[in-house]
């Protein structure tokens, strides 16, 4: 598996990342006994379908030395941010929220991938952010906190709204309400991860004016393959290019019955 990550998303986790994945699959297995956290438990399919792809994301965020695909990308390109866990920035207050996280992805594993951004996992159910508040103490990852709320209703609190430089979401919603949810959460200059299956121009074109309307572009759009099942997947990159008018997000269940 240490050569699938090197070779996919060029990230070569130490002892202590593998001990804390693999300690991660056991305590996930324990908790879907009494919550219905995922259907994914098949160890290889886990490793892929939850493990992999949430990191497949946040590879062009990480260190330098530790990889990332960066230079898969057009280098002339504003997508890469010059900060994230990178050289010459703050490592430590880059904050990062992952929205409607469920079993914890992909909050959990980039909080263990980069040990040095702030992760808070959101999601609306009490007792899914119980047992993560829990796994995150077991697994001794101190750079995430938990929070029990509606994205519509954290996006209009201004501890978190403008407060955050990543949002991961992955598994919640259409695109364009996946961007109501996250728009209003980051910074100017912050991005979106917007993780997809399957994904066409049309909806790329359909997208683009709800991102605008919510004060964001979009940065690029990342197509690859899962490296075992070889099933399709799109990460949408959106960045943060103007403040989010006051009126997004809209009220609890409105994003998502009336879609921008
Ligand atoms: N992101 C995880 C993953 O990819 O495995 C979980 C996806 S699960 C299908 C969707 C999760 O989003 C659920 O745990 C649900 O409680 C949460 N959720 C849905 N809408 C939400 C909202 N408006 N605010 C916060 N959490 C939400």
């Amino acid at each position: 598996m240490i050569a699938v990550w090197q070779k996919t998303l060029r990230w070569q986790p130490t002892s202590h990342q593998q001990q804390q994945l693999q300690r991660l699959y056991e305590l996930i297995l324990e908790g879907n006994r009494q919550l219905n956290l995922t259907r994914i438990t098949e160890p290889s399919e886990f490793w892929e379908k939850h493990l992999w792809d949430s990191l497949r994301g946040i590879a062009p965020f990480f260190k330098e030395e530790g990889g990332g695909m960066k230079d898969e990308f057009d280098s002339s390109s504003s997508f890469i941010p010059p900060y994230g866990s990178g050289e010459g920035v703050h490592p430590s207050s880059f904050r990062v929220i992952d929205i409607g996280t469920g079993g914890g992805f992909p909050g959990i594993p980039a909080a263990i991938a980069c040990p040095d951004w702030q992760v808070t996992l959101l999601d609306s159910t009490q007792k899914k952010v119980t047992f993560l508040q829990t796994l995150a103490t077991t697994l001794e990852l101190e750079n995430i906190t938990t929070l029990v709320d509606r994205a519509e209703q954290v996006g209009q609190l201004p501890e978190h709204r403008e407060a955050y430089d990543l949002a991961l979401i992955r598994a919640v919603g259409s695109a364009s309400v996946c961007a109501e949810y996250a728009l209003p959460l980051l910074k100017l200059e912050g991005q979106a991860v917007l993780y997809r299956g399957q994904w066409t121009a049309e909806e790329t074109g359909a997208l683009r004016p709800a991102v605008a309307q919510l004060g964001g572009a979009i940065a690029a759009i990342e197509e690859c393959s899962t490296p075992v099942s070889q099933g399709m997947r799109h990460c949408l990159y959106l960045r943060k290019v103007a403040p989010t008018p006051s009126e997004f997000p809209r009220a609890i269940g409105v994003p998502a019955k009336q879609p921008l």
